[in-house]
């Protein structure tokens, strides 16, 4: 069973209106814009919570000179939660920042190690780092965009790439990929020599196994004899006090070395991010630059979640073309062993009676339509647990509560009684898609952050509802158990939900229906504005649109195969007005726990956007994770109610 979140329903910023229907029974709750605040607050909350924030300039140390830890600190250091002081001050703020009392005694007593010492401590801890990632196998999903130059946006996609693996690196790093097979032959490049062929982009392909690489500093060699480093300062990330220091590789240390930046956090001398690139540089080969990020995802154990890439001059042939692109690389799913519902055997033999036997209310058989239900339903189970067990699908929580509400206030405004009951989940993976599994409906993480409010939420909703109230089954072969035993990777071969196009229009048409009777109806206009921005971008965003297991919302070409009446009716699209945002960047509203998979919304103030190039729809963007220790609460939550 998983532990109770932090974050409840209620704690959300969210603008509540209720209203009360009928009988007063049942209640809407409208969020209004609530959950879905303008794209311009994500970006907000990235910049202010996660600006590196620096602390005064330390002295550069000389060598043996002693760096002060934690429990000698001179500076002081971050209150821990436990001492129960309430510190509140602005995110972002570098003043208060510094200013920020330091705990009664020290919670920590390391003994002092001089910078020599510290030195070899984060090249131990590295390596052990090393050793016990072998032990993880998460998934890992890249995806990149490549940009070209554009004069009123900066820069606008003109293509893009799509990579999910599962990763493995036992006993060298390879990639098990859930993609079918394309005509690059992915697997065949696995097996090229590590490092050296790894981002060789002289043909420009981007191979997965290069974004793969950049969770490692180093595979082998990570140690005095291949790397130099020097101390800079000392910053915080978030709520980690950090130790910053540029590493490069020693003279003839050989291929593929690391050259850049280090934080490493200075109670166990974890690196927490590292940013840079792989050295030298050949004529053949280019390695990309990269931002790498880790979380402490248990006690001890900082596991790589985010990387960002970029590359403005990327030159990739003999006529030196250049090439620009940006990536993200999202891990996640270390902890799946624990994934879907099992209870440890034990617990049936202690608990009372009651809980194991079967909880049907009465005592006669199903009849036909209720066993065909049950039959249904069971089918829909085993699908969701075994996604959710291929670290496909977000365990239950939060985001679908809210996925749940928008589905209610459908539901409540058409008078509709569905048995039995539809739920919502979140599928964890970027390309923008919706299905429905049985009677439960399914979004994609990359959908849910790209729109731009809830009536375009509640058009994505509609639809899914649509098929379930036609009655548009799932395949029921699913509820026999043996299918659902397959290998992780053959997940998106094993199973998927798509529907025919004549069920599609049926399903545009009930939601057309259901939108119109809802309290959505008059924000429709930016659903439809969601929709044109959609067609603008799918010529040069494929993957992107390229739904895996169930109904995408537009197809190569521009056209778009959802709700097409809606988008007519919608407003002009205007990408160079700053005042309208028709979609948001990728990563604006969906947090992620890379340990267990568990949403949480993003929860940020809006900020005004200085301009159009500040909107990048469908983009991928830096990451600024705001990082904290695990298990306290984090210091900027302490501002916000
Ligand atoms: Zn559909």
């Amino acid at each position: 069973m998983r532990p109770p979140r932090s974050t409840s329903f209620s704690s959300w910023p969210i603008d509540e209106s209720e209203i009360l229907m009928g009988n007063g029974h049942k209640r809407i709750l409208i969020l209004l814009l609530a959950i879905f605040v303008s794209m311009a607050a994500s970006r907000a909350n990235a910049q202010a919570q996660n600006e590196p924030r620096s602390l005064p300039p330390a002295p550069q140390p000389r060598p043996n000179q002693e760096i002060s830890t934690p429990g000698t600190s001179t500076t002081p250091a971050p209150p821990q939660p436990s001492a129960g002081t309430s510190v509140a001050q602005p995110a972002g703020n570098n003043a208060a920042e510094i200013t920020r009392p330091a705990p009664p005694a020290p919670q920590i007593v390391t003994p002092q190690l001089s910078l020599e010492q510290t030195i070899d401590r984060i090249f131990q801890r590295e390596n052990q780092f090393l050793q016990s990632l072998r032990n993880f196998h998460p998934l890992i999903e890249t995806y990149v965009q490549e940009v070209r130059p554009d004069e009123e946006l900066g820069t606008v996609p003109k293509n893009d790439h799509y990579f999910l693996a599962r990763l493995d690196l036992q006993p060298t790093l390879d990639e098990r990929s859930y993609l079918k097979e394309s005509k690059g032959g992915f697997r065949n490049l696995f097996r090229l020599a590590f490092l050296e062929k790894l981002t060789n982009l002289f043909e420009l392909h981007y191979l997965p196994l290069g974004f793969a690489q950049m969770v490692l500093l180093d595979n082998a060699n990570f140690d005095r004899q291949h790397y130099e480093m020097k101390y800079l300062r000392r910053e915080f990330l978030g709520d980690v006090r950090c130790m910053v220091f540029d590493v490069m590789p020693t003279k003839h240390s050989g291929k593929g070395r690391f050259l850049g930046r280090i934080w490493v956090e200075d109670q166990e001398q974890n690196i927490v991010r590292f940013n840079g690139t792989y050295a030298p540089h050949s004529r053949r080969g280019y390695y990309l630059h990269f931002d790498s990020w880790r979380l402490n995802v248990r006690p001890g154990l900082w596991m790589p979640a985010y990387i960002y890439t970029e590359e403005s001059d990327l030159k990739y042939s003999m006529l030196q073309r250049q090439a620009r692109m940006k990536g993200q690389t999202r891990l996640w799913g270390y902890d799946l062993k624990n994934a879907g519902r099992q209870e440890e055997f034990s617990r049936i033999t202690v608990d009372s009676p009651a809980t194991v036997r079967d909880q049907s209310e009465s005592a006669q058989d199903a009849t036909p339509v209720e066993s065909q239900r049950a039959w249904e339903r069971m089918a829909e189970d085993n699908v969701l647990e075994r996604l959710e067990k291929a670290g496909l699908m977000a365990p239950e929580g939060e985001v679908d509560k809210v996925l749940s509400t928008v589905v209610n206030n459908l539901e409540i405004t058409n008078k509709l009684s569905v048995q039995p009951e539809v739920r919502c989940r979140v599928l964890l993976s970027t390309p923008l898609e919706s299905l429905t599994v049985g009677h439960t409906i399914v979004v994609s993480r990359g959908l849910l952050d790209v729109l731009p409010d809830e009536a375009s939420l509640a058009m994505v909703l509609a639809h899914e509802l649509g098929h379930i109230v036609l009655g548009h089954r799932m395949d029921t072969r699913y509820a026999f158990n043996d299918r659902m035993l397959f290998p992780d990777e053959a997940t998106f071969q094993r199973v998927g939900f798509r529907h025919t196009s004549q069920e599609e229009q049926a399903a545009d048409a009930k939601a057309a229906a259901f939108l119109k009777n809802s309290p959505y109806n008059d924000k429709l206009a930016n659903a439809g504005l969601f929709l044109r921005a959609v067609a603008q971008r799918a010529n040069e965003l494929p993957s992107l649109i390229q739904p895996h297991l169930g109904d995408g919302l537009a197809e190569k070409g521009s056209r778009v195969l959802r709700m097409t009446e809606l988008m007519n009716s919608a407003p002009q699209l205007q990408m160079n007005r700053v005042e309208q945002v028709a979609a948001l960047p990728l990563g604006a509203r969906i947090k992620m726990d890379p340990w267990d998979d568990h949403l949480e919304l993003i929860k940020a103030k809006p900020v005004a956007l200085l301009s159009a190039r500040e909107k990048m729809a469908f983009e991928v963007t830096p990451f600024f994770p705001h990082l904290s220790r695990h298990g306290s609460e984090p210091l900027a939550s302490n501002t916000i109610r």
